[in-house]
């Protein structure tokens, strides 16, 4: 038997102005794929150790993943497919897929529904599994070109090699036994917002994906997910949705429905409602005076990078030192242009930057003023530093050359790339101990809290107008299916 299987992931912000290239995705191809999906705790790697208990020929021409940003370069996209394509010229067995659901690339709006739909061609009559990531926005394109779609039912994703093993569960039925299994897909016309949707607190989403799980144990129902979308992209199919693997169409489809009528009634359980910046500065200016000297966690989630962020949003910074907070630490902030002179003049020098506020994104609102601000070059580095915490322990990252800036109310970490604040690394490689400070600002919606949140006297989300805004009035949608709650008053299903 031979199986091909292969993983391209990345989710869009179509408002984001972050460039998306064949680099961004840092592919590993052939044998270097193979060697990455051995052992690798995804989808991917599920499907890789199926394989070898099929003592199957085992074929992968990509292992490929980018962090969130715009839309992927057509260039990218055509080699990427082109090396998945090209492995079927020799049929296969068998063709197990982990994508993310939520990929546009510059030509296609649905770019898993493109490579499907040119894998199917591709092989007609060979099955395909596909994992994908909890914030796809599925289209009907990708369930008409595979047989079987589960995805994650956990955020933050901790189930992601699980997925890959439900989907391989669900094909190995049809390899041995014949099965034939019917997908439905159910799109109720809702945005649900990305704060909501932490399936490790109580509330619609966990009572959600339980319903989903407990009807995966009716008889002749293989697989059901509910799929929060990722609202943040332009796409007529933007946004919440259900879909069922299960023994017949109209099984399927009831199932579907079922779910999606409930996450329709509990709609206004998925709206995260936006405080003004100022409430959020008040709050963590009361929260620090009775602290006890544990730092105050500032969450900037309206510019974080692991959904698009440029990172160089200065709302939230700019409103702390306007408070007068003292003893902040807060970061990274990218602005390549400031690292360069920052770099240039050295360490211990006395300068005066110009931060952030400089990129600009298409159909958002339009950046303020950058910063001025005068301090010392407190520290320099390259920036590369190996993940201590919990999330890619172990592994080597670069977020390009840093440089800290001190004032007299701060130490801002700047970087040449946009980068997630998910480890002490981050900082420590630049000198910083962000546990020292008394107000963290981070740039950060979910990933920075399994380090920064245990030792926090208290966590504020705070909002900017950066293009992770989790008000969606900020966007200028031109092709989102309307009417849409909560956008439109009048939506109704
Ligand atoms: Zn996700």
């Amino acid at each position: 038997m031979r199986i091909l299987i292969a993983r391209l992931n990345h989710e869009t912000n179509t408002f984001s102005p972050v460039k998306t290239d064949l680099a961004s995705f840092k592919p590993h191809w052939d044998e270097d794929a193979r060697q990455f999906a051995n052992g690798s705790n995804t989808a991917l790697g599920a499907f890789f150790d199926y394989c070898i208990r099929k003592q199957a020929e085992l074929v992968v021409p990509l292992a490929a993943t980018a962090n969130p940003s715009g839309p992927v370069e057509d260039a990218a996209f055509e080699k990427m497919a082109k090396s998945i394509v090209d492995a079927l010229k020799q049929p296969c067995d068998l063709i197990l897929l982990d994508l993310h659901g939520a990929m546009v690339t510059q030509r296609y709006d649905d770019g898993e529904g493109e490579l499907l739909a040119r894998v199917r061609a591709a092989a007609p009559s060979t099955p395909i599994g596909v994992a994908l990531d909890l914030h796809g926005n599925i289209t009907q394109k990708m369930l008409d070109n595979s047989d079987c779609i589960v995805g994650f039912k956990t955020y933050p994703h901790i189930d992601m090699y699980a997925t890959g093993e439900h989907v391989t569960r669900i094909i190995d039925e049809m390899l041995d036994n014949g099965l034939q299994p019917a997908q439905a897909w159910v799109h109720p016309p809702m945005l649900a917002a990305t704060l909501k949707m932490n399936t490790n607190e109580a509330g619609a989403i966990t009572d959600i994906v339980n319903l989903a799980r407990a009807a995966e144990e009716r008889e002749g129902v293989y697989g059901v997910t509910v799929f929060g979308g990722f609202p943040i992209a332009d796409l007529s199919e933007t946004g919440v949705s259900v879909v069922s693997v299960a023994k017949t169409q109209e099984l399927a489809q009831a199932v579907s429905q079922e779910i999606a009528d409930e996450i329709w009634k509990r709609r206004s359980e998925f709206l995260y409602l936006e405080e003004p910046l100022s409430t959020s500065i008040e709050k963590a200016r009361s929260a620090h005076e009775i602290s006890d000297g544990n730092y105050v966690l500032m969450l900037d989630h309206g510019d974080n990078c692991m959904s698009g962020g440029t990172c160089d949003n200065m709302d939230v910074l700019n409103a702390a030192l306007k408070a007068g907070f003292k003893n902040i630490v807060a970061g990274p902030i990218c602005d390549p242009d400031v690292v360069r002179k920052m770099t240039e003049a050295g360490v211990g020098q006395r300068i005066t930057i110009t931060l952030g506020n400089k990129v600009a994104a298409d159909d958002f609102v339009q950046p303020k003023q950058s910063l001025v601000l005068e301090g010392l070059v407190d520290g320099l580095s390259d920036g590369d530093y190996v993940v201590s915490g919990p999330i890619y322990t172990g592994q080597l990252c670069h977020m390009g050359r840093a440089a800290v800036l001190r004032t007299e109310q701060a130490l801002i970490l700047i970087t040449e790339q946009p980068h997630e604040p998910w480890d002490l690394g981050v900082f420590n490689c630049a000198g910083i101990d962000p546990l020292k400070s008394d107000y963290l600002i981070l740039k950060s919606r979910m990933y920075c809290r399994p380090v920064f949140e245990p030792s926090a006297a208290a966590v504020i989300e705070c909002a900017s107008s950066g293009v992770t805004s989790s008000n969606y009035e900020l966007f200028s949608f031109k092709k989102l299916g309307r009417p849409i709650y909560p956008l439109d008053d009048h939506a109704v299903w």
